[in-house]
């Protein structure tokens, strides 16, 4: 249609991975968590349920305040969004005009190139170096650089850049770098404490991995008090609705689930990694509930293929300037071990 926007027209729009809402398939493509959620979400909700009538709290007030003290920061540092896809969209909106520039590293999340080219902004990739730290190019830009993102545990490597590293090119850069802790609780550490040490430091999370909660839809940002000030100008208003709030200040309270929960999924990890290598695969040491693997002989779309027919669907990503290889979220005990005897017997 001629009238929609050339920018948009012009997008190929971004491709989540398959979410097939039939069938007995074994989903180990999007790091959801093999686990339920905790009991005390399920009866948040069924509370906020008989209670609909209402608009929710446009500012998250409820779950900021328990928030808060978890977090180590002052509830005015959060905002939170319906997912963490949009506090990324309510950053670039705040942050990018058409014309200017974000930059991520590159192999990382692809979602963030769609979020600048709706802007009409420009997507530079930087190339992580061999020991995945980033080169001096990641932390320099004039004027037009006006994001740049960092997934820190990234996808899909599963790979993290030191607080120290962050914290310098912070400093250095003239924009704000947004940290996207999507996957920190399985990492051993996280950046949320340096937000106080500079103000162009903002970090994302998500309940959608560590919580158990993808279909739930909340995530949220902290960020020194400035900033979340403007990012609420540009949020929808209601972009929470009472059953997330209650659902997500359910589970962010329940700090014993969450410890237990990652506490399982690191050691499946570690176990998923080693089996991997035994079967000759090249694995990269994952810090997240996900590992990157490719094989020397055997093309890495055939073992997707492979393991899709017999009922198991990883991720398969092509990455032309890297490599090509197999994305595979750490699953139950019980499906790693189905995954790793297909991968056997091949
Ligand atoms: C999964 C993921 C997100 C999105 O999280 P939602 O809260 O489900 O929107 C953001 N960033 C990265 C790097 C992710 O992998």
């Amino acid at each position: 249609m001629s009238n929609v926007r050339k920018t948009i027209r012009d997008l190929a729009g971004y491709v989540p991975g398959e979410q097939p809402q039939q069938g007995k398939l074994i989903k180990l493509n999007t790091n959801e968590n093999p686990y339920p959620a905790s009991e005390t979400v399920v009866s948040a909700i069924e509370t906020a349920v008989r209670n609909l009538v209402r608009y929710p709290d446009p500012v998250a007030t409820g779950f900021r305040l328990t928030a808060a003290p978890i977090l180590g920061v002052d509830p005015d540092w959060i905002l939170c969004g319906n997912g963490s896809d949009d506090i990324l969209t309510i950053l670039t909106r705040t942050f990018v005009d058409a014309g200017n520039t974000i930059r991520l590293p590159y192999p990382s999340y692809t979602l963030y190139r769609t979020l600048a080219a709706i802007q009409g902004a420009t997507a530079e990739e930087v190339a992580f170096n061999d020991d995945w730290t980033l080169p001096t190019a990641f932390r320099t830009g004039d004027g037009q650089l006006r994001l740049v993102l960092l997934p820190n545990p990234n996808s899909p490597t599963g790979t993290v850049v030191s607080r120290e590293e962050i914290l310098e090119i912070a400093d250095s850069l003239p924009c704000p770098l947004i940290v996207d802790e999507a996957y920190a609780d399985f990492a051993d550490f996280n950046c949320i404490d340096l937000v106080q040490e500079n103000e162009k430091i903002i970090v994302t999370r998500t309940l959608s991995k560590s919580y158990g909660l993808a279909g739930l839809r909340f995530g949220f940002a902290v960020a020194q008090p400035q900033v979340i000030t403007q990012l609420l100008k540009v949020k929808d208003s209601y972009n929470c609705d009472s059953l997330s709030l209650a659902a997500a200040t359910a589970a962010i309270r329940d700090t014993t689930w969450l410890a237990e929960n990652v506490a399982k999924i690191r050691v499946t990890r570690s176990r998923l990694q080693e089996q991997l290598a035994q079967l000759g695969y090249d694995v990269i040491p994952s810090h997240a509930n996900f590992v990157w693997c490719t094989h020397p002989e055997q093309p890495a779309e055939e073992i997707y293929e492979y393991l899709k027919a017999n009922g198991i669907l990883v991720r398969y990503m092509k990455y032309p300037k890297w490599q090509d290889g197999l994305r595979i979220s750490v699953g139950s005990d019980e499906q790693m071990d189905a995954c790793l005897s297909l991968l056997e017997k091949r």
